[in-house]
């Protein structure tokens, strides 16, 4: 049995790897590449390609792939044995530079939104050296951007990375200004707590809804649900215990930092908390999390879900993006500071997210926008589709003395040359864990809570990154002209809290008063994914990416159509699972039974006209009245099917599927829902939620 540290990065070509395997010189170089961000010399990369493949062969690994992250919103690869004939009918394992640092996957079939069509019609993939190359599978996968040969990005990580570079940028020119001259690079730190279900595999095999869409799509209430709160945090079971253990040692392979798990508010409901990391690693982690926790899920005879909603009327999956600034000298910008500078610092960073969040609430509404989430926000399980932001009271009140000139503190009332107040150190164990905010601060950093469980946290941190880049860049530009720095500072600080207070609130987000408070106000409340995707082509978003070089107007563009269709083909799978479902298995054994309950009664009644048969005959009649309902509303289902088909544009067509297709699926399950609850178990074709939910010892 090895020790941690030892399991821990064991497939990981990682620095310590490099530079152990690696000539010196070109270990040097590579590392200079990473720093300037430059391409990597072919010749350097032919060395390390070598080394990556005899290490990779040492450990077990035969083949390698460009793993890369398309718009889909998973990851992709295609995998290439190391083999290479050679002139006396032998093999040599062989990986060159080239392969290394460029791919070319016939990838013609993932989603381009159009970009494809008119450049050429496969894509590339290139070497991304700022995250490491592993092994998973026995495949040496060498992370990658996937980019058209127009240079268009047509994955995830490309404008991730563009991000990171403009917040970078940004960041430096503020730090710079406060007479910082030793950080050379500011990077974004994330660390996504990933919520899941666990459910046993024969139960899941049983679920034509589970395994086709992933979520159910019929279910009537258990007589437990969650209502007694006994889960959350408690006992984890034997069989649950094994998972996590397992997938601890998997993850801890693959250098993944895996710290917390512990279950969650509903039954069968788990979370996974990583230590943050660099956004795009954290980014490439947490594909690489949730695709293993499902493959170790599967050989514990378990299903690991990551659907956002599997079960009506129990907690959904959401994913928590926790969000900062770090220098390379190891400081995080979103920590209060020791001196009243540090602070002033502090609190200009803090006031370039609230300016961010409150001017580009409908980006961050739609980088966290699909069919699935859909099921979660606004719910009162998740945060509402508004977003604001929680402060806490302390820093509230803080901000509010700034804003009118108060002395916040009598103790504390030295007004200082950057005419900023001391923070009292307490307020950061103070914040209260407002689980109802959709964007939290809480203490040194923020808090994305958002985002849906089965999401890529690409294009969340994409948003933010490009935003508070664009805030800092504003800032920037004001504050370098200014020949007072500390009273231009002061004043902009007020401007901003005076301007963007609308976006902080500190109160219960599920609450209606909220939703009125925040029309009030003036703040979006994009209830669904049709009503937001339009505001991506908003001429001020493709202003804010264009002009941090972080997505073109064509990109958008193209991010705009890929996010309609997925939203519409989801709702078309999940139709057409129902109408299969209804047709095949749930009428027919409602209509079983009922023949049944019929011949029950016409048995009871023979050997005795006088016998009640009320329970036979009122059941009947129900079963018949619901069904024959049912019957009419898939009918309906499938006209609206054909007739969404006939919609060319991609907005009308998810509004279509929104408020037909959809609304036409409640009312069938509606009655399914109904019919289960009343059918003889031994009828009903499928496990119940009480069976699923509770079925894992
Ligand atoms: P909890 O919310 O359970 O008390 P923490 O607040 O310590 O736990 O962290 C929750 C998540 O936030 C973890 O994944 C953690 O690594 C991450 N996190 C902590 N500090 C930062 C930071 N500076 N930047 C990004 N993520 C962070
Ligand atoms: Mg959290």
């Amino acid at each position: 049995m090895s020790t941690i540290t030892e399991i821990f990065g064991s497939m990981v070509f990682n620095y310590t790897v490099m530079k152990e395997r690696l000539p010196k010189d070109t270990y040097r170089e590579l590392q200079e590449t990473i720093r300037r961000g430059h391409r990597l010399d072919i010749n350097v990369a032919s060395i390390i390609a070598n080394s990556m493949k005899d290490w990779a062969i040492e450990k077990g690994a035969t083949h390698y792939t460009h793993w890369f992250q398309p718009m889909t919103g998973i990851t992709a690869e295609k995998h290439d044995s190391f083999i290479s004939p050679t002139a006396d009918g032998n093999i040599i394992m062989e990986f060159s530079g080239k392969e290394l640092i460029q791919g070319e996957p016939d990838a013609s079939s993932f989603p381009s939104g159009g970009l494809r069509t008119t450049f050429e019609a496969r894509g590339y993939t290139a070497w991304d050296p700022t995250s490491y190359a592993f092994i998973k599978d026995g495949v040496l996968c060498i992370p990658t951007a996937f980019c058209s040969y127009g240079g268009e990005a047509l994955d995830k990580k490309t404008p991730l990375l563009r991000s990171m570079e403009a917040i970078n940028r940004q960041a430096l020119r503020i730090l710079k200004l406060f007479g910082n001259d030793t950080v050379t690079n500011v990077k974004t730190t994330v660390g996504p707590e990933q919520e899941y279900f666990l459910i046993d595999r024969g139960m899941f095999e049983k679920r034509k809804d589970l395994i086709y869409t992933g979520r159910t799509l019929y279910g009537a209430r258990p007589p437990k649900g969650q209502e007694l709160e006994d889960h959350y945090f408690g006992f984890i079971k034997p069989r649950v215990a094994a998972f996590m253990k397992d997938l601890d040692q998997e993850l801890w392979k693959l250098g993944i930092l895996a710290k917390t798990e512990h279950n969650e508010a509903a039954p069968s409901q788990h979370e996974l908390a990583p230590i943050f990391t660099t956004a795009n690693i954290s980014a490439d982690h947490n594909q690489l999390t949730m695709e293993t926790m499902q493959k170790v899920a599967r050989r514990h005879n378990l299903v690991c879900l990551l659907h956002e909603k599997p079960f009506a009327g129990v907690n959904g999956s959401g994913k928590h993006n926790n969000w900062s600034l770090c220098t390379d000298t190891g400081v995080n910008l979103l920590e209060p500071g020791e001196t009243p500078c540090e602070n002033a610092q502090f609190l200009l960073f803090l006031c370039s997210v609230i300016k961010a969040v409150d001017e580009y609430q409908d980006l961050l509404r739609i980088s966290i926008a699909s069919a699935s989430n859909d099921h979660r926000l606004g719910a009162n399980e998740a945060p509402p589709a508004i977003v604001s932001i929680f402060l806490g009271t302390e820093l509230n009140d803080i901000l509010e003395s700034i804003e009118k000139s108060t002395t916040y503190d009598a103790k504390a009332k030295e007004q200082l040359k950057v005419g900023v107040h001391v923070l009292p150190r307490f307020f950061k164990d103070t914040t209260d864990r407002n689980r109802t905010s959709p964007f939290a601060f809480t203490g040194n950093k923020f808090e994305f809570r958002m985002l849906g469980a089965s999401a890529s946290i690409s294009d969340a941190n994409t948003v933010l990154n490009t935003a508070v880049a664009q805030e800092l860049k504003q800032f920037a530009d004001t504050l370098e002209k200014a020949d007072d720095f500390g009273k231009a500072l002061n004043e902009l600080i007020k401007k901003v809290i005076r301007e963007h207070k609308r976006i902080i609130f500190n109160g219960n987000g599920y609450e209606q008063a909220w939703i009125e408070e925040a029309e009030k106000r003036g703040l979006l409340n994009l209830k669904s994914a049709p009503d937001c995707i339009p505001y991506l082509l908003k001429e001020k978003n493709i202003d804010l990416f264009e002009s941090h070089r972080v997505l073109s107007k064509t990109e958008i563009h193209s991010r705009y159509e890929v996010m309609l269709e997925s939203y519409c083909k989801m709702l078309n799978i999940e139709a057409l699972t129902m109408i299969d479902m209804t047709r095949k298995d749930i009428l027919p054994a409602v209509s079983a039974f009922s023949k049944e309950l019929s011949e029950t009664a016409l048995l009871k009644k023979k050997i005795n006209p006088e016998n009640e048969c009320g329970y036979e005959e009122n059941l009947v009649k129900r079963i018949s009245e619901l069904s024959s309902a049912m019957y009419v509303k898939v009918g309906e289902l499938e006209s609206a099917m054909s007739e969404v088909k006939k919609i060319t544009d991609a907005a009308d067509s998810a509004r279509f599927y929104r408020d037909t297709v959809f609304a036409t699926m409640k009312w069938i399950r509606a009655y399914a829902d109904e019919l289960e609850s009343m059918t003889d178990k031994k009828y009903w074709p499928y496990p119940s939620y009480g069976e699923i939910l509770f079925s894992v010892m």
